[in-house]
This record gives structure tokens, sequence and C-alpha cells, in this order.
């Protein structure tokens, strides 16, 4: 059964008229690894609980979204779909996902327990207060002066009668210019960049800083969160002495250095500005120096590259596997696309961004099973991706995942996934930026803390999102697609004073 909302009632639960407070009870381990008097090395798990306390201020802001690459397929896609999905005509509602408002996480469920007999669910929305994506004012930057309706009409993702409808709330909507550095993207992209930021890098950053400003002051915004969905970059070499602490980066950027890149300038205003800024391509935005000033002024960063199709489908089809043993040996995966991206990605240098990013998926997932692989023991993994314009944004994605199976047995799972790009991006844009923005409100303190503190600038709570997740130094990546996404649902349960769902309905048993 699904019902629409609920309250906790629990004494360690108090909902003011300010925030939600919890006490919670975080059941983990500690490992130690102990030399046994006769029994050698053995390690020893201990069973540890630790208190924690969660505030979440209730108080949703307004929200104002700033794309960088707002006139790109992406950015044209989100901001149409949002306004099909608020202001929508009885033409434009046949486009409605299911009659559901928007997809992914927001149109997603949670288990809020058993009543007589029955399994109960919710919206996954209605764990915290969360903005309402119909009331969010976007707005945003590109090289290229096309006005959304127009790059909407240029992008060819909207149905064409959904298009006519939309085009008079798009055609007033022109993006703000953008930072332009061709050493960064593919040499195809130079015909589109017609609405340049001038001066030096330290001026560009300013002027995105004026920009955040008066964004949000013409829009009357609360709050800000900025996201990447330009063009991706090459990745940017990261040298000591320039970019690997926060200071050598800021003197760089003093002496105007040509390897600061557009995404990294963009993140640095933000960042001075504690505004959250998330990565949605696969470059290395995040320079060890601007990490480091992210974490100094606690702003929130986040990213890289959305996990929007064949990627998902590996951090779910590749856990699975060895989860039950068997062996992935070989994962090959072909894409084309004749979109935008798929042009910008034809140049080595940024394929390369996206075939690293593209690679380290089944890391985890791998080095989890030492039964299957021998230490260092990797599966062969290839990504290719070709430019073929005629596919425009529907892109095709073909893999071939051959595993070693019982008495050495081969098996070979062969996908092939086709679907609008943008569609599948758009909707993790808008959960990428809701998320943050939830995150933001949240505060928290274990037992042997003193002050409460926001979670760690740097967003992993956003990873069940992306498909190279940044995460603090020192920190595990998790790529598997289940625990990301138990992370997050579990996360803002506690918040709500809810154990984690273990699934295990002994109620029954
Ligand atoms: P797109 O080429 O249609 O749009 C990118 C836009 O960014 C363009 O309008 C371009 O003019 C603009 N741009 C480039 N550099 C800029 C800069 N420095 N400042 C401001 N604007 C700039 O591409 P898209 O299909 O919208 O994809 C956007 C990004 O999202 C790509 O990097 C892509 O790899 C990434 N991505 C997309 C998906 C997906 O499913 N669509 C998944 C993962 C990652």
């Amino acid at each position: 059964m699904f019902i629409e909302s609920f309250k906790v009632e629990s004494p360690n639960v108090k909902y003011t008229d300010n925030e939600i407070h919890s006490v919670y009870s975080y059941e983990t381990t500690e490992l130690v690894h102990e030399n046994r008097k006769g029994a050698g090395y053995q390690w020893i798990v201990k069973p540890k609980t630790v208190q924690y306390e969660f505030k979440t201020d209730i108080h949703v802001p307004k929200l104002g979204v700033m794309l960088v690459g707002w006139g790109g397929n992406n950015g044209s896609t989100l901001t149409g779909g949002v306004i099909a999905n608020r202001d929508y005509t009885s033409v434009m509602i046949e486009f409605m996902f299911f009659g559901l408002k928007y997809t992914s996480d927001m149109a997603s469920s949670i288990r809020v327990g058993s009543f007589n007999g029955e399994e109960i669910y919710a919206p996954f929305k209605s764990l915290l207060p969360m903005v309402n994506p119909d009331d969010i004012v976007f707005g945003g930057w590109d090289i290229s002066n096309m006005n959304l309706a127009d790059a909407m009409a240029r992008a060819k993702v909207l149905d064409i009668d959904l298009q006519k409808q939309l085009r008079p709330y798009m055609e007033h909507m022109v993006p703000l210019p953008g930072i332009y550095d061709p050493d960064f993207i593919a040499a195809n992209q130079d015909s589109r960049a017609n609405n340049i930021i001038k001066g030096t890098k330290k001026e560009q950053v300013e002027q995105v800083i004026k920009d955040i400003r008066e964004f949000k002051a013409k829009n009357k915004v609360d709050k800000v969160v900025v996201l990447w969905t330009g063009n991706t970059e090459r990745y940017s070499n990261v040298v000591a002495g320039l970019n690997d602490t926060m200071d050598n980066f800021l003197a760089a950027l003093e002496r105007n250095e040509s390897e600061i890149s557009p995404s990294t300038l963009y993140a640095l205003a933000c960042v001075l500005e504690n505004v959250p800024f998330i990565n949605g391509s696969p470059q290395n935005t995040f320079v060890p120096g601007l990490i480091d000033l992210a974490i100094k002024r606690n702003s929130l960063i986040g990213g890289d590259d959305f996990k929007s199709g064949q990627t998902k489908m590996k951090s779910v089809l590749v856990d699975f596997l060895v989860g039950a043993g068997i062996k992935p040996t070989s994962i090959v995966s072909y894409n084309h696309l004749g979109n935008n991206d798929g042009m910008n990605l034809s140049a080595p240098q940024t394929f390369r961004s996206k075939e690293i990013s593209k690679s380290n998926v089944v890391d985890d997932m791998v080095a989890s099973n030492g039964i299957l692989y021998e230490p260092g023991e990797h599966p062969d993994h290839v990504v290719v991706i070709k430019y073929v314009p005629y596919v425009g944004d529907s892109k095709r994605a073909m893999d071939e995942y051959t595993s070693e199976i019982f008495m050495g047995g081969k098996n070979t799972i062969v996908m092939h996934n086709t679907c609008e790009d943008s569609l599948l991006a758009a909707p993790i844009i808008l959960d990428l930026v809701l998320l943050a923005e939830l995150s933001t409100r949240i505060q928290l303190k274990a037992e042997d803390e003193e002050k409460f503190h926001s979670f760690h600038p740097v967003a992993a709570i956003l990873s069940y999102l992306t498909k190279a997740p940044l995460v603090a130094p020192g920190t595990p990546v998790v790529n598997a697609l289940s625990k990301q996404r138990a992370m997050l649902e579990n996360i803002l349960r506690a918040c709500v004073g809810l154990a984690p769902e273990n699934n295990m309905i002994l109620e029954y048993k």
C-alpha cells in the first residue's frame, strides 16, 4: 500500500516550528587486527554503537538553480520539462511522466513498515521537507547566446508539439556570457562560442560571483545551487606548486595560469561565495587546491559526472554478479551518440575524461570479493564512445559482460540500451540540486562532539547520482548503486529517527 505522508512519534524525535531534531543510535563495527597468543594475527570485529543527533531546518528556501551550459541539451530539456510539469496545458499534460511530477528519487518510494500484513510505502520526498521543483527559478551561463527556446529546438529532444507550447515561456530566457577557454574543450565547439566573459581568470571569477549575486537579488531567491552541465573538458594537469594546495592554487589564479580550467573557475567562484557547486561532467574540476579551499570554507562541492545510463546499469549488474559469486572477467561498453556532447567527446582529450570516469566504477565491487579475485586482479574493462550525428540525442549503449561461472563455464550477457540522453540526465540534475540544498539544512553531532556541524563539504551523499563519486580525502568510494541508495535513504531516515531499512521483516519470521 502507498501512503502520501507520515509523521514519526518517538521519544527520540522532536518536531518544532523550526526543525526536526532526532537522536539516533548508529550501529557499526570496530575492527582490530590483534596478535593473539598461539593463534597468530586475527581480525576481531566489535559491534559498536555511537549516539548521533541530527537537526534538520524545516524552512524550505526559495531556490535558484544556475546551470553552467544552460543552453545545452540537458539545460534546455530540464528547463522545458520543469515548465511543462508546472504550468502544463492540455497539450503539455500528455508528456508528463506517468502523470507523476518528475522522475528518479522524487518519484521513488521508501518502505516505512508493515500494517495488517501489508508493506507500506511512502514517497521518498516525504522523508524530509524538500524544495518543490515547481518553485525553482532557473538561470545560468552558456558560451552560446542562443535563447532557451531556440536551444530546445536545436537539441531536438522534446516533442515538437510540446516545444511549440513551451516556446513563449522560454524565448526570453538568455544565458549569461560564460567562461570560454578553447584549450579545454574540443575545437569543434568554437563556432558556438559567441557569449564570452572577457578578462583575466581572476576577473572571470569575479564576474561569476557578481552574476550569482545579481541573479539572487533579481529573482528574490534565498539560496542558489550551481551545477556544471557544460561540455566535458579535458583533464587539468595536477602539478605541484600550481593547484596541489589551496595557497598554490590561489597564487596560480593571481598569476593567471593557463592550466586552470573554466569549470574550476566557476567552482572557485561558488566556493568563495559559499554556494553549493556540483559537477555533472567527468573532468577533474575539483583539483586538490580547490578541494582544500572548499573544506576550509565549508562550502559544498559534489560530483563527478551524472550517473545516467550505462554506468548506472553497470553499478547494478556487476554488484549483482560479484555478489552472486559470478566472476565478471571482461566488460566491454560501446556507446554512440549524435548530440553536441558526442561531437565534443570525439576529441581524444575530452574522451579521455569520460573514459576515466566510466572506468573505475566496478573497482569497489571487484575488491569486495577476494574469493573470486586475487589481490590486484581486475576484469578487462574497455569503454568506446563514437560520434554518429544521425542518432542525435538518442544514445545507444551496448555492453557485453563475460563471466566465469560454475565448473569453469562462461556466461555472456549482452545489453542494448537506447534512450534520449538528456531525458536521463535532466531528472538527475533536479535530484542533485534538491539533495544538495537539503543537505545544507542538516546538522549532525556524534556523542563525542561538542557542537553540531554540517556534513563534510565534499558531498559524498550525492554519490548515488554520480558516475565517479567525489569523496573527501581518505574516504572509501562506493560505486554499487544499491549501497549508494541505501546510504542516502538511511541517512535521511536517521534525520527523522527511523532505523535503517534492513529488510529483515522479522515480525513475520
Ligand atoms: P551539450 O553540448 O548539449 O551542452 C553543453 C553546453 O555547455 C553547450 O550549450 C555549450 O555551449 C555550453 N558550454 C561549454 N563550455 C561552457 C563554459 N565554459 N561555460 C558555459 N557554458 C559552456 O551537452 P549535454 O548533452 O547537455 O551534456 C552536458 C554535459 O553533461 C556533458 O559534459 C556530458 O558529458 C555530461 N553528461 C551527460 C549525461 C547525459 O545522460 N546526458 C550523462 C553524464 C554526463
